[in-house]
């Protein structure tokens, strides 16, 4: 594709990005998508969407969107401001207004904040940065059944959930909570920048021609790539080997947590696996590091671990066998 054409200003369709909408409609909810480069953007895309959706179905003034504490959701103003986390948002106020915090995996809480000017919820399927939080099974389909009584739009950011990282193309599906509008990213570029907005026909009419774009988003080489990689997902079988290497890691972790005291809860969905620990995950972090296995620290005490969907079990032995070690010497 980079030979043939590798950019086309967007005020023409190019065939890959056609071919990989189409590809999103038939594997998802969704009857329409939106591409840009980032997860970020397409959040902004999905609070604009919900935004001019509601203007129409809800009145001029309501705006509110539900969001959840610990969440993450991007680093641009609006996203930023969704994202349940007062840290990432210290020094850059003032933030957007129209986004108020609810804890995370509480339905109770949600059902309570619904006002009169709330127009839509957002949240993660399961909570990545915020610590690798699963929610109870029931959540995601309470939310659902919430948002179509009330009303109001279910968004969600499946930006590090989608693309098989959970055993399933996207995370909703698990429980069959589809929502309105979905949101995704980084696994689906294969390694290049692409975003997506996906939504359904009812909502997606809202964006007329001029109502919102972006110079590279969907651009030939980037739709290419992102074809390729559910093409590999389908056809090389990635998603129940996801399904079967996270059972085999999680088993793995579940075995080294009854031996290692640091280890508090081990949790997580597919190839999206945390581990708890008593103390700061930075040290792990770094001693693992310079053994040679990667991964990361959220929420200060989860290690992260979120390895490609073609891992083997010999690398999943190696890298608890590093995990081990490294939680011995913090032990000792
Ligand atoms: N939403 C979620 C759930 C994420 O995990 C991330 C990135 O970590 C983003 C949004 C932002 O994506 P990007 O870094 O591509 O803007």
């Amino acid at each position: 594709q980079a030979g043939r054409l590798l950019h086309v200003s967007n005020l023409y369709f190019n065939e890959p990005q056609l071919r990989l909408a189409e590809q999103l409609v038939r594997d998802s909810f969704a009857d329409q998508v939106f591409f840009c480069n980032s997860g970020a953007e397409a959040n902004e895309a999905a609070i604009k969407l919900a935004r001019k959706w509601a203007k129409r179905h809800r009145g001029e003034s309501s705006h509110e969107i539900l969001v959840t504490e610990g969440s993450f959701h991007g680093r641009t103003m609006a996203a930023l401001s969704a994202t349940g986390q007062p840290k990432l948002q210290k020094g850059f106020e003032p933030l957007l207004p129209g986004f108020r915090h609810v804890p995370y995996d509480d339905l109770e809480a949600m059902t309570a904040a619904i006002g009169p000017e709330t127009i839509a919820i957002l949240v993660e399927p399961l909570q990545g940065e915020g610590g690798v939080r699963v929610p109870h099974p029931g959540y995601l389909p309470g939310l659902r059944r919430l948002c179509t009584e009330r009303n109001i739009l279910l968004i969600l950011d499946e930006v590090q959930t989608g693309i098989g990282r959970t055993g399933r193309l996207f995370a909703y599906e698990h429980e069959g909570a589809a929502p309105d509008i979905m949101t995704l990213a980084k696994g689906l570029g294969g390694g290049l920048p692409i975003g997506a907005m996906l939504a359904t026909r009812r909502v997606a009419d809202e964006f007329t021609p001029g109502s919102h774009a972006s110079t590279f988003g969907g651009n030939p080489l980037v739709c290419a790539a992102a074809l390729a990689t559910l093409e590999v997902i389908h056809q090389e079988g990635l998603l129940p080997l996801c399904h079967e290497m996270g059972d085999y890691l999680m088993g793995k972790l579940s075995v080294l947590r009854s031996r290692r005291s640091a280890i508090i809860d081990v949790r997580g969905k597919g190839l999206l696996v945390g581990i708890e620990l008593l103390t700061a995950g930075r040290p792990v972090m770094e001693a693992c590091q310079a053994e040679g296995l990667l991964l990361n620290v959220t929420a200060e005490r989860v290690l992260r671990l979120v390895p490609p969907l073609i891992v083997t079990r010999h690398e999943i032995d190696e890298a608890v066998a590093i995990i081990d070690r490294v939680l011995s010497v913090v032990e000792s």
